[in-house]
């Protein structure tokens, strides 16, 4: 029986809907192995701005310092996606939460719920058995590096840059975590053409001499893209810089049939932050269909990664299991199969979770 502070940051959109079933499963948890946890709020991203000026107030910083970990939901808004010349953008105070939490790596376990099969858009014969750990790095690269414009605003630039420290404790994460696996290393980069990824190569490389034991393999970003959809079950652990982890986890959100079925963990020096890979979603916000999936499997990587509750975690996600088991879908997962009346809202979905907690 432990006691723990989690810090509930719905942040913008959708993000409200989703971390409110997240934080009842966390509660479900905690009756039923006799746990207590205490709850705060933070406000991050548009709801900050308008609160406070700031995307990521000192105050909301200050909590998710002293809060044993974080469920997070989503920032951003349409005013600000139409508007590139705004100063203060709600992705600044996500942004700046992984900087000053020093959340370094984003795990993104990306598996099919088998009865998930048909629902994604990839031929189910090739998705069958797939099951990667992805590492994106997650405080460096072309997102943090000078950006700016010259020649009176006509010309742009973003620098990307990666020390070796930075490469070093990411692709330590990755090995360690291999370890655990199928032992399959896949490190990703863009050697041909960029100097960063020739020193992620070269780090990489490097740190492979310590774990024989590991199988690694060095692949393009642009072959990776390709071999995700043509072969998902070929890899095991796969680790790259921030920008190609962006883009590549959310092509293999497509794996796990939609964005709203994939959770995240940040970690790293602080407070670890858990959050589902899908945005604010404004064209779905208020109308109760978000799945909340995503956000229930990120509170069973909080409850694992940050509170070492490995049992806690794997009921929540057998809970999970048993429900899509039952035929019960948010829309964004359902298909042609799929019973009309076992299409459910956000909150009956989160319910139906509990029953099985
Ligand atoms: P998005 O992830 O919000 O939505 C992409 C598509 O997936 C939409 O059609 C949406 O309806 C659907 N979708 C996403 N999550 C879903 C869920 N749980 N259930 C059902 N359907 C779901 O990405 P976007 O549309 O590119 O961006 C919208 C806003 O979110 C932007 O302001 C963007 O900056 C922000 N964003 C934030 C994060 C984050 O906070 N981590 C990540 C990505 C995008």
């Amino acid at each position: 029986m432990a006691t723990k502070n989690i810090l509930i940051v719905p942040g913008d959109g959708i993000g409200q809907e989703v971390t409110a079933v997240g934080k009842k499963v966390l509660d479900a948890i905690a009756v039923k192995f006799g746990h207590t946890f205490h709850y705060d709020e933070a406000l991050i991203g548009h709801v900050a701005i308008e609160a406070t000026g700031e995307a990521l107030p000192a105050e909301s910083l200050e909590k998710m310092r002293k809060a044993d970990a974080v469920l997070f939901g989503a920032v951003g808004h349409p005013k600000y996606d139409n508007d590139p010349s705004a100063k203060v953008r709600p992705e600044q105070g996500l942004l700046k939460m992984r900087k000053e939490l020093g959340l370094y790596a984003n795990l993104r376990p990306i598996k099919l719920f088998d009865e998930l099969l048909s629902a994604s858009s990839i031929k189910p014969e090739i998705l069958k058995g797939a099951d990667i750990l992805f590492f994106r790095e997650l405080t460096g690269d072309i997102y943090f590096g000078e950006k700016g414009r010259k020649n009176d605003g006509d010309t742009a630039y973003d620098i990307a840059e990666y020390s070796r420290y930075e490469v070093e404790r990411i692709g330590r994460k990755a090995f360690e975590a291999a370890r655990t696996r199928k032992k399959k290393l896949c490190s990703v980069d863009k050697a041909n053409v960029l100097e960063t990824s020739r020193l992620w190569r070269e780090v990489i490389q490097k740190l492979a001499l310590e774990y024989p034991d590991v199988e690694v393999e060095h692949q393009f970003v642009d072959s990776t893209a390709m071999m995700l959809i043509k072969n998902p079950c070929r890899f095991d652990v796969v680790v790259t810089a921030n920008l190609f982890g962006d883009i590549l986890t959310d092509e293999a959100s497509q794996i796990a049939g939609s964005m709203g079925m994939l959770a995240s963990a940040s970690i790293g020096d602080g407070t670890g932050v858990y959050e589902p890979i899908h945005g604010s979603a404004h064209d779905i916000t208020g109308k109760g269909i978000a799945n909340p999936l995503a956000s229930i499997l990120s509170a069973a990587l909080l409850l694992d990664i940050s509170f070492g509750m490995k049992e806690e975690s794997d009921l929540v996600i057998s809970a999970v299991d048993q429900v899509l088991k039952q035929g019960f879908r948010t829309v964004d997962i359902a298909d042609k199969n799929t019973n009309p009346e076992n299409i459910l809202g956000t909150e009956a979905m989160g319910v139906a979770v509990l029953k099985f907690i």
